[in-house]
């Protein structure tokens, strides 16, 4: 076999065959063919390293075949990168070198953040709806304060806090005097508007400590923290000036309206039994009783009947 044919057959085994050829002695002896066998070698080692998915392997070797190695590892380790990106939430990747996959994966990625956008657009309008949903049924739908239920939920919770730090707590019960009389003259719906202002002007003085809820109809209820009866009295007889001095605003005009309160103070020892708040009510309600019979327009405070002290 002449020589020419050994290299020949030495080189179409380097890049056919599984196993590496060895560089036999005769071989060897050729520079040229020494320099080739080990250029194929490093190239074969490069190939089988990103055929198992490794691109870290520096190339050492030049010409034409390394550069194209080169090439396709830098752009695959690129690949890689945008891919990661991808991954955690960069979708502004975008991929140019490398033909119909190029198309592929942009699509893709847009079509991820369109997806992940309007997923999140649900999630959040899920979440306030539900919020809302869970407004609607604590709430009176006329004038956005606590409807009874969730009133007397909170007061429960805010006596039994300060029953055991032994601060004073106090109860009114208002209702809107003659407010039959104010339907008859300027109609049920202008009587709505006026319960709104009238709510927005009680709002408007109350601490963040003290809110107020919906007893029922015409009649609200106000839980004053932290306020004993001498300074209830203060805070509710400015509540009643307010409401007497701002007349509610009809389309008609403005119109003039006042309201009667009954106070009562907590002296719960047990304010956890369930009879409790009813009976603190009752009180109020006896007071507001009072206030109405001794001409309106006024706040009256609960005196335990004598026989009772
Ligand atoms: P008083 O001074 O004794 O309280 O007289 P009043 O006319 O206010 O009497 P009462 O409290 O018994 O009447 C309540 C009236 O309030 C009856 C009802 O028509 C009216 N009312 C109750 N709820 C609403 C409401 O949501 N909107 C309107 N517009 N009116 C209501
Ligand atoms: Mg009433
Ligand atoms: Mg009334």
């Amino acid at each position: 076999m002449s020589n020419k044919q050994k290299y020949l057959e030495h080189i179409q085994s380097l890049l056919r065959n599984k196993d590496i050829p060895e560089l036999r002695e005769e071989l060897a002896e050729d520079p040229l063919l020494t320099q080739i066998h080990n250029e194929l070698k490093t190239i074969r080692e490069i190939t089988l390293a990103f055929s198992s998915g490794d691109f870290s392997s520096a190339i050492g070797t030049r010409g034409f075949v390394s550069g194209c190695l080169k090439t396709l590892q830098a752009n695959l380790r690129h690949l890689i990168w945008q891919v990661q990106m991808v991954e955690k939430g960069n979708f502004s990747q975008e991929i140019h070198f490398m033909g119909a996959f190029s198309t592929a994966f942009n699509n893709m990625v847009r079509q991820l953040k369109w997806s992940l956008t309007e997923q999140l657009k649900k999630e959040n309008s899920l979440i306030k709806s539900e919020a809302y949903f869970k407004f609607l049924a604590n709430h009176d739908p006329l004038t956005g304060v606590y409807n009874r239920r969730s009133f007397f939920e909170l007061a429960e919770i805010r006596l039994a806090e300060a029953a055991s730090q032994s601060i004073p707590c106090c109860l009114a019960l208002m209702d809107i005097d003659h407010f039959k009389k104010f339907n008859d003259t300027y109609g049920h719906l202008a009587g709505d508007e006026a319960l709104r202002q009238i709510v927005k002007t009680i709002e408007a003085c109350l601490r963040k400590d003290d809110f107020m809820g919906r007893y029922g109809g015409e009649e609200f209820v106000l839980f004053f923290y932290n306020v004993d009866e001498t300074t209830s009295l203060k805070i509710v007889e400015r509540l009643r000036k307010d409401v007497a001095e701002h007349p509610v605003y009809l389309e008609k005009g403005p119109a003039s309206v006042c309201a009667s309160f009954g106070v009562v103070e907590s002296s719960a020892e047990n304010p956890n039994d369930s009879d409790y708040i009813q009976k603190l009510l009752s009180d109020a309600d006896s007071a507001l009783y009072t206030a109405k019979e001794t001409g309106r327009n006024k706040a009256i405070f609960y005196k335990k009947p004598f026989f009772s002290r």
